[in-house]
């Protein structure tokens, strides 16, 4: 989007007012598969018999299905994969911005042979060459030893390109901020190189490579002063942030770094690896009155048979020692993990096992996903495959446990004051307001609403107020505004 406007296209997202119509798309599940298509089969509909004159689809399911989409939907004009963002522009026939370089790093190859054979840059250098700006890839151990066992073949994926995206954007690429105006997300980086058998992420964001520390804080910088009080860090891995670039805790480095920029009120990172939540990262969460008392650790799964068929090892005794010692270095932190159920050969028994987990660690936040068996992942080829009846019921089993768990803590926050950044009027009703506090995750936690504003008239959208708890539900509170806008 940044680009399209920089260019200057108009952007709208009203599709019957388009032109040209984009499909940013997913293709990490089936469900997620299936809404993708969904919305391009709709968005075709408009080119049909509305003002649309192009219909382009970009995202991961172009890495995934690139030949089949334009065979199966001849609507589509073209298609922009995850690691060429910048032909967005020729698809939609605009001109390229003349003589300007590509908005994107691009990690080179030759520039990797070139460090390892000591001549050239220095790890994370950047060059200018052709239009790319080429930075010398900065790619973990642990990632070209799965590259070399086939962790990010795209064999079985008929169609598909087999090249993996290496792009990693910068401070100087353009962005049109779509999120409210307090909040913004920064990705710090791209790729994951973890086994996990039930995922096909890595074969369709490629190797995990961060982004230069001095470009994310200079990032963060810019949009503190474009008045943005809320920063989210994502990728897929953000605590593997920096090993690349021969950082040692580079997420706590990271963290250290931007919650010092003055007015960044609330700092916060999503996609925590469990075996890599360190001293010194809990630490730095407790250290800083900015960064959120807040962490999102996908755990995935709590019986150790499953977790070693995932790849991913642990057990629920190893979990619940870390959920101490976070609770211990962070006291109130709010905690939001997520779990698969229905994996190939789960037993009951191991489901039981989760059931006893969930009820152990009492999570603030937690989010079930069915097993959805991927072509290309792991476990595509294992036995023993979950029937889709039996995985839902687990799924609703465990949410409804959850959602008892969660009730008697929400019960916990009535009578308490808590900073609240107000978000606007609620969707369901204009007679309330929707907020959130550090303990909740932009889009993905319960909601707080808010049914007085105490004396005030009324309130602003993306300013913080301190508000009182006065109801609980199940997931959702109920505020009271007490004063502000702080
Ligand atoms: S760590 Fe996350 S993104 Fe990486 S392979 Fe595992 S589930 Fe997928």
């Amino acid at each position: 989007m940044g680009l399209l406007d920089r260019a200057g296209a108009r952007l709208t997202a009203h599709p019957e007012e388009a032109e040209i119509l984009v499909v940013n798309t997913c293709s990490f599940i089936d469900t997620a598969k299936q809404e993708s298509i969904d919305t391009i089969l709709e968005m075709a509909r408009h080119k049909t018999n509305g003002t649309a004159r192009k219909l382009i689809v970009a995202g991961c399911l172009v890495e995934r299905y690139r030949d089949e989409i334009r065979k199966s939907i001849p609507e589509v004009d073209a298609v922009v994969g995850t690691g060429e963002l910048d032909a967005i522009l020729e698809a939609a026939g605009l001109a390229p911005i003349a003589a300007a370089p590509s908005p994107f790093s691009i990690l080179s190859t030759a520039q990797a042979a070139a460090t390892q054979t000591g001549i050239g840059v220095r790890p994370g250098q950047e060059s200018q060459s052709g239009t790319h700006k080429h930075v010398a890839a900065t790619s973990r151990q642990e990632g070209e030893a799965r590259e070399r066992q086939g962790r990010f073949s795209r064999d079985d994926w008929q169609g598909a390109t087999h090249l993996l995206p290496t792009y990693l954007y910068d401070e100087t690429t353009p962005r049109f901020l779509t999120t409210p105006k307090s909040s913004a997300y920064i990705k710090i980086a791209e790729g994951c190189d973890h086994p996990c058998t039930f995922c096909v992420i890595p074969n369709l964001r490629g190797k995990f490579r961060s982004r230069r520390f001095e470009s994310v804080v200079a990032e963060a910088q810019q949009l503190v002063a474009r008045g943005v009080e809320e920063i989210t860090l994502i990728g897929q891995d953000t605590t593997c942030y920096g090993e690349d670039l021969g950082l040692k805790d580079g997420l706590a480095q990271l963290l250290d770094a931007l919650a010092v920029i003055p007015n960044l009120r609330w700092l916060r990172f999503l996609y925590a690896y469990p075996n890599r939540v360190t001293g010194r990262l809990l630490e730095t969460i407790a250290k800083h009155d900015n960064i959120c008392k807040y962490l999102d650790l996908p755990l995935q799964h709590a019986s150790p048979d499953v977790l070693k068929r995932m790849k991913r090892g642990a057990s629920a005794d190893i979990f619940l020692k870390t959920l101490e010692k976070v609770r211990a270095a962070v006291p109130g932190i709010a905690l939001r993990t997520s779990f698969i159920v229905g994996f190939p050969g789960e037993s009951l028994r191991d489901f039981e096992l989760l059931e006893e987990f969930v009820g152990e660690a009492k999570f603030d936040w937690l989010g079930v996903f069915s097993y959805s068996d991927e072509e290309g992942s792991g476990a595509f080829s294992l036995d023993a495959k979950i029937p889709k009846r039996t995985i839902e019921s687990r799924k609703r089993r465990l949410m409804k446990l959850q959602q008892s768990i969660s009730k008697r803590a929400k019960q916990q926050w009535i009578g308490h004051e808590l900073t609240l950044l107000a978000e606007g009027e609620s969707d369901e009703t204009p007679l309330l307001w929707e907020g959130r506090t550090q303990f909740h995750a932009p889009e993905i936690d319960g909601k707080v609403y808010i049914n007085d504003f105490g004396d005030l008239e009324s309130l602003e959208p993306g300013r913080f107020y301190r508000a009182e708890i006065t109801e609980a539900h199940e997931y959702d509170v109920v505020a009271r505004i007490v004063s502000g806008p702080l």
